[in-house]
């Protein structure tokens, strides 16, 4: 399991959504996501939201 965003396995638990998914939060930048982010593909929120500006 690695953060999605820098790819650090330095990661810890951060409760759990409303779904009852876990959520985790990265130690070393702080980025939160849940176990399923994994299976995730393409840009971030933040990446295209970027994009949508240009
Ligand atoms: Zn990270």
């Amino acid at each position: 399991m690695q953060c999605p965003e820098c790819q650090s396995e330095h990661i810890r638990k951060n409760g759990k959504n409303r779904q009852g998914k876990q959520n985790y939060i990265c130690v070393n930048c702080h980025r939160q996501f849940i176990e399923s982010y994994e299976t995730y593909r393409g840009y971030s929120d933040d990446v295209r939201r970027e994009c949508l500006k240009m």
